[in-house]
């Protein structure tokens, strides 16, 4: 059954995936089953985006209400779970307005218009961005113009003008980039793509700094670490300063697809009406998906206890990389980990599918765990079992 699936999908799909030879049809908390009957623990997520699992009540119980009630109506009208949720992502955060969307890209899209509308509305002449080497801000063109990744980029030149590059972590290359025309740094808080990269003590403490001595906005792509991944709301909480701009998508709908795009007001402003938009930008459906999602992610706590399994997580991967000569590296926070290894991951990734896990590999070495965020111990004592086993052999 699942060939006849993949043969007749690889005739009409679109070849940009490298997909595992596995159909997946249906998913409960953090397992998912395939066409035969196998199942998976799932400590991929769906990258980062099932936050809360699969087939959660709620969630679903929520969706359905809304689709028997309102689906869309467009942005010519205002609509009750699209203010609520954006009351929500408010009240918890530094910013004050919201844009919704559909996707990360289009997340990070409308932050590199806000940033360029704002210095224009100023009449100053400012417009690069600075984003960093190995980040990943997203595949349309704006975004992949930001993307600091070679092998993404390849082949779409001319790319959109007005971004420069600067190494994670390091803040003198980063004052060396900044010229008369810098408008604002783009980075991610701990690089997700670019291999789980999280940065020096102080690193973000002090671009913000240099950012405020600059007059530069800072832009934080919380895509992948924002909605608790990280053990706490946004992951910029853990180091004590703010964002001016933050993206969000990923986790926001627990796999309904949407986006979000927030910032201060001062920069907010900038945005008028008819400066950007988005057909089904904050759907009721969409909305409702994700205001039941946050809300049981604070109703029942589960931030907090991401930040616990995490930390028991690692320290079972940092305990693994002593038993194993093959792991060179353990890191990241809360349920964004990973652990890097001296050889290619590919097989890792099949051994462990085969004995019923789903991983991820990313940069060819970097084997990457994002569980949904209620993931239990029980389940990754198994999954270490499992790595122990296939690191073993
Ligand atoms: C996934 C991701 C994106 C792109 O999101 P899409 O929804 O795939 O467009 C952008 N930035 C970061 C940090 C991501 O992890």
């Amino acid at each position: 059954m699942s060939q006849d699936i993949m043969q007749r999908a690889d005739r009409v799909i679109a070849h940009t995936y490298a997909r595992h030879p596995l159909v997946l049809v249906r998913g409960k908390g953090c397992t998912v089953e395939d066409a035969e009957g196998g199942t998976y623990t799932d400590f991929v997520g769906g990258i980062a985006v099932c936050c809360l699992g699969h087939a959660h009540p709620r969630i679903a119980r929520a969706l359905a209400r809304q689709a028997e009630t309102l689906v869309h109506v467009s942005n010519l009208f205002y609509t009750v779970p699209q203010f609520e949720l954006a009351e929500w992502l408010t009240q918890r955060s530094f910013a004050d307005r919201v844009f919704f969307c559909n996707s990360g890209a289009e997340a990070n899209e409308a932050a590199i218009k806000l940033v360029r509308k704002y210095f224009r509305q100023k009449q100053d002449k400012r417009f690069r961005i600075i984003a960093m080497e190995r980040s990943f801000h997203g595949r349309t063109m704006a975004t992949l113009s930001a993307t600091g990744q070679e092998k993404i980029r390849k082949g779409y030149d001319p790319l959109l003008e007005g971004f420069d590059f600067a190494p994670f972590g390091d803040l003198d290359a980063l004052k060396q980039k900044i010229g008369p025309e810098t408008a604002a740094v783009l980075l991610e808080p701990i690089q997700g793509e670019g291999g789980v990269r999280t940065p020096p003590t102080g690193y973000l403490e002090k671009v913000r700094q240099l950012c405020d001595e600059k007059g530069i906005l800072l832009i934080f792509d919380e895509i992948q670490t924002g909605m608790g991944r990280t053990g706490k709301l946004f992951a910029y909480e853990h180091f004590g300063i703010a964002p001016d701009i933050m993206t969000l998508a990923k986790a926001l709908g627990n796999g309904v697809p949407i986006g979000a795009m927030l910032a201060r007001q001062q920069v907010a402003e900038a945005f008028s009406p008819g400066a950007h938009a988005s057909t089904f930008g904050g759907t009721p459906l969409a909305t409702a998906a994700a205001l039941e999602t946050v809300r049981t992610l604070e109703e029942e706590n589960i931030v907090a206890r991401c930040a616990d399994v995490g930390a028991y997580f690692k320290s079972l991967l940092t305990t693994l990389k002593e038993r194993r000569k093959l792991v060179t590296d353990v890191r990241g926070m809360g349920l964004l980990l990973a652990m890097e290894l001296s050889v290619e991951g590919a097989p890792v990734v099949d051994a462990c599918m085969k004995k019923g896990f789903l991983i991820n590999c990313i940069q060819e070495r970097v084997l990457r765990f994002v569980p949904p965020l209620i993931i239990s111990r029980e389940e990754i004592d198994a999954l270490i079992n499992c790595l122990d086993d296939v690191l073993g052999r």
